[in-house]
């Protein structure tokens, strides 16, 4: 049972602010595409950059520790839970405003959303993006991408609420991103909204692109299960999903949490899997590559809650 952090009138002041949904011990199997992960203490759904700017001030200068999520859909959250505040961009921040070939966007705004504008609108940059489930705020926090592209192709600027509570527009060249990186991470900035600029194109050709990206994941990822996308990081030079195939591990199951028996380098959640199954399995494909082939396979999921540093490492932790 996870000690308290928040008082009533702390949960008074969120409401206060206004286009805020605020409930206590929320599960978050429930918020997440991989389906596990025990309760928020609280649970913050703003409907405007301003409302998710206040609660993250309100939250900070109460020192409750607090975690933004997306769409949940790269996240393992803890059986145990998580301690403080969890807030969620979608579906409250969802907004996409399309001037010339640029793009203004929410945190909360979906990567499918803006790739299917984009591609209506003849714009190219993001087609490589298709099928990727999370927000906009998510894919800059990790860099998403596929296909030979990733989200800092196209960022032109993003604003972040630092952690002194100021509202900063930082520009391309003031961010650095590398593989499933950004220093967005790093410096423990939150994504309020972004700007991305993209290049004129046939949307016959943007689209025809898109449907190709789609359709190359269907046949290889096991898209009708709940998962949490890849669970490794590509290691130099090799892929995770290779190694781990090659270590035995698609259909390795514990509990109800499997390797896919399509693409080894995701878990899927057969109906009731707990977040320690799957971070059993972790560990144990971790140490089966790393006897076998020598590679340490790092996490590309970031792990949220009570008692993740399980895997020696809780590189998202509430802040
Ligand atoms: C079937 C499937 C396929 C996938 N394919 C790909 C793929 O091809 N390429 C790829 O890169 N990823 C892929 N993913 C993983 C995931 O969809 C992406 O990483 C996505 O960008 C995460 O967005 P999200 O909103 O779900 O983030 P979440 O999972 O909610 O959060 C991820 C991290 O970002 C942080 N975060 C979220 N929003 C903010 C914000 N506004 N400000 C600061 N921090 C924030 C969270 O604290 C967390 O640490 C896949 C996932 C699934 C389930």
């Amino acid at each position: 049972m996870i000690v308290t952090t928040v008082d009533d009138s702390l949960v008074k002041d969120l409401e206060s602010v206004g286009e805020l949904w605020v409930r206590r011990d929320v599960p978050m199997a429930a918020h997440t595409s991989l389906g596990v992960g025990g309760p928020a203490e609280l649970y913050v759904e703003p409907a405007t950059p301003g409302a998710l700017a206040a609660a993250l001030r309100l939250l900070g200068d109460a020192g409750v520790p607090t975690v933004v999520l997306g769409r949940g859909t790269n996240v393992i959250v803890s059986d145990a839970g998580v301690r403080g505040a969890v807030i969620a961009t979608h579906p409250g921040l969802q907004k996409l405003s399309l001037a010339g070939s640029r793009v203004v966007a929410a945190s909360g705004a979906l990567v499918g959303t803006l790739v299917h504008l984009a591609a209506d609108a003849g714009l190219s940059g993001v087609e490589g993006l298709a099928g990727i489930p999370g927000t906009l705020g998510g894919a800059l926090y990790m860099n998403a991408g596929a296909n030979g592209t990733c989200l800092a192709d196209v960022v032109e600027t993003v604003t972040v609420l630092c952690p002194d509570g100021s509202v900063q527009s930082l520009r391309r060249d003031e961010i650095t991103f590398g593989y499933r990186f950004s220093s967005l991470r790093a410096q423990r900035l939150y994504v309020l909204e972004a700007s991305l600029r993209l290049s004129t194109s046939d949307p016959a050709r943007v689209h025809k692109r898109m449907y190709e990206v789609v359709t190359t994941r269907c046949q290889k990822q096991p898209l009708s299960a709940r998962s949490a996308g890849s669970i490794f990081k590509r290691p130099p030079g090799d892929y995770a999903g290779r190694l781990l195939e090659a270590a035995g591990a698609k259909g390795r199951r514990i509990g109800d949490a499997q390797f896919s028996t399509k693409h080894a380098n995701f878990i899927i959640n057969l109906g009731r899997a707990a977040a320690a199954d799957v971070v059993k399995l972790m560990a144990w494909a971790q140490q089966s590559v790393y006897e076998q082939f020598g590679v340490w396979l790092e996490p590309e999921v970031c792990m949220i809650g009570e008692g993740m540093e399980v895997l020696g490492r809780q590189d998202c932790a509430a802040r």
